[in-house]
């Protein structure tokens, strides 16, 4: 017999078990974990570093930098931001850091020291950790839950799933009747087998990346809403800095797409084209433009020696092979084909992808508990009373920086005040 049963040993139950036990001493808490060890995911989480939220502390533009869940996590967010967070762990001895681009870190840079954090502090409320026990089944009863585990029944007035993405619990979720949005990758980086990029690995550039349509979708009935098939216009835009890796292109202007897109790429079978602009402020016309002119004044110059943008060297280099310009030719030889293939190159250089990767710092999972479904004052389920949701279970998820753990913090301490009250 519980009071509450968490099920799962992620930050989203650490946190609930955690914030519970200090408002509510006398309940009973347990946390269920499958494996045998805790808080795996923060481990590794940040390349082991652990980004554990993001300084940005205006609700509204935090919320943007969710694909799935801004409007629902408007709300939470004005009630349990970032700043919050800090506080909690700094408050109990973990100081952490800001780095230039907003991420926030503990300064140890080790996702140790959050992992020691909430592990003694749940130890030191009372919580209850059962490792090895996997929640297998979930019932409704007239009074509560019962939960079982591989042998055993529990008995549990209050449940709180955090199980994250774990399709079995949210096979027993639309036993219950909850609709599950399916699960597809989000975050990844693009791969890209194409002369132009190979062995420049490492270099970056501010651009815009757009997806162009797939042709074959004209007939495809599910896809009509993507208009622009017709006119080649894309389906997803971003910009942001690019990076050139081993496997093709990475950065945050790939990762943007990853995740806004992550419905429609997975429905692409992530294979299909992009059209990169390496020098926004300029459009193909205007580049065109600027080319011509630079043909008349640095006539006698090699165009492949003749850096004319803020592109590194190497990347423009690849450029010009590409618009067909020879080693030596110089400005004042080039023809208006070449000369419109270079500004092609520079502004609407077009890439196939051809699968994806996984971008090793942080990856999640599209999907879930259809947001519908929650009660985001409480975060308990719209369909069964005493059943509340936190984490990645919910079908929320955020691009990288410390956004998907600020869900799953913001989540478990709105869920632990209603399951106190
Ligand atoms: C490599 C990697 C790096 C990441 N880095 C970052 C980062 O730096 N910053 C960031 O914001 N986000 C990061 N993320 C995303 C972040 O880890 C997740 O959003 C976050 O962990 C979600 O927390 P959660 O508690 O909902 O789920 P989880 O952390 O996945 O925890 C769920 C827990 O439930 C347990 N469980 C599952 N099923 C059962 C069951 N049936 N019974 C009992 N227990 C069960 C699991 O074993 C697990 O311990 C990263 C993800 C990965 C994979």
């Amino acid at each position: 017999m519980y009071d509450i049963v968490i099920a799962g040993g992620g930050a989203a139950g650490f946190y609930a078990a955690i914030q519970i036990a200090e408002l509510s001493p006398e309940l009973n808490i347990a946390i269920f974990e499958r494996g045998k060890t805790v808080l795996s995911k923060v481990k590794v989480s940040g390349g082991g570093r652990c980004n554990v939220t993001h300084g940005e502390f205006l609700p509204k533009e935090l919320a943007t930098n969710y694909p799935r869940g801004e409007k629902e996590l408007l709300g939470p967010f004005h009630k349990y931001a970032p700043m919050d967070v800090m506080a909690f762990f700094e408050e109990r001895g973990v100081p952490l850091k800001i780095e230039e681009d907003g991420r926030v870190f503990p300064k140890s840079d080790s996702s140790q020291s959050i992992i020691d954090c909430l592990v003694t502090e749940a130890e030191r409320l009372g919580v209850q950790v059962l490792k090895n026990s996997s929640v297998k089944v979930i019932d409704k009863l007239n009074d509560g839950w019962q939960v079982t585990t591989m042998n055993k029944h529990y008995h549990t007035k209050k449940l709180l799933l955090t199980t994250g993405s774990n399709p079995k619990i949210w096979a027993q979720l639309q036993k219950l009747g909850h609709q599950i949005i399916s699960p597809v990758p989000s975050l990844f980086t693009f791969n890209i087998k194409d002369k132009r990029i190979q062995g420049i690995q490492g270099i970056s550039a501010y651009a815009t990346v757009e997806v162009l349509p797939k042709k074959t979708f004209h007939t495809d009935k599910k896809n009509l809403n993507l208009k622009s098939n017709v006119k080649d216009e894309p389906v997803l835009y971003s910009d942001g800095p690019l990076l050139i890796t081993h496997w093709g292109l990475s950065g945050p202007a790939i990762l943007k797409l990853s995740a806004w897109g992550a419905n429609i790429l997975h429905d692409y079978n992530y294979s299909f084209r992009i059209r990169v602009n390496w020098l926004p402020e300029y459009s193909t016309e205007s580049m065109e433009a600027y080319l011509k002119e630079l043909k008349d004044v640095e006539a006698k110059k090699t165009v492949m020696r003749t850096n004319v943008t803020e592109l590194p060297k190497r990347l423009w280099k690849r450029l010009v092979e590409a618009a067909n310009i020879m080693p030596d030719e110089r400005w004042g030889d080039i023809n208006k084909e070449q000369l419109l293939a270079l500004a092609e190159q520079l502004t609407a250089s077009s890439f196939k992808v051809e699968g994806k990767s996984t971008f090793k710092e942080e990856f999640v999972t599209a999907g879930g508990v259809d947001l519908k479904e929650i009660n985001f004052k409480t975060f308990e389920s719209k369909l069964h009373p005493n059943l509340y949701f936190a984490g990645e279970i919910i079908n929320v998820d955020a691009i990288t920086g410390g956004f998907n753990f600020q869900n799953a913090w913001t989540g478990a301490y709105i869920a632990a005040q209603a399951i106190v009250s």
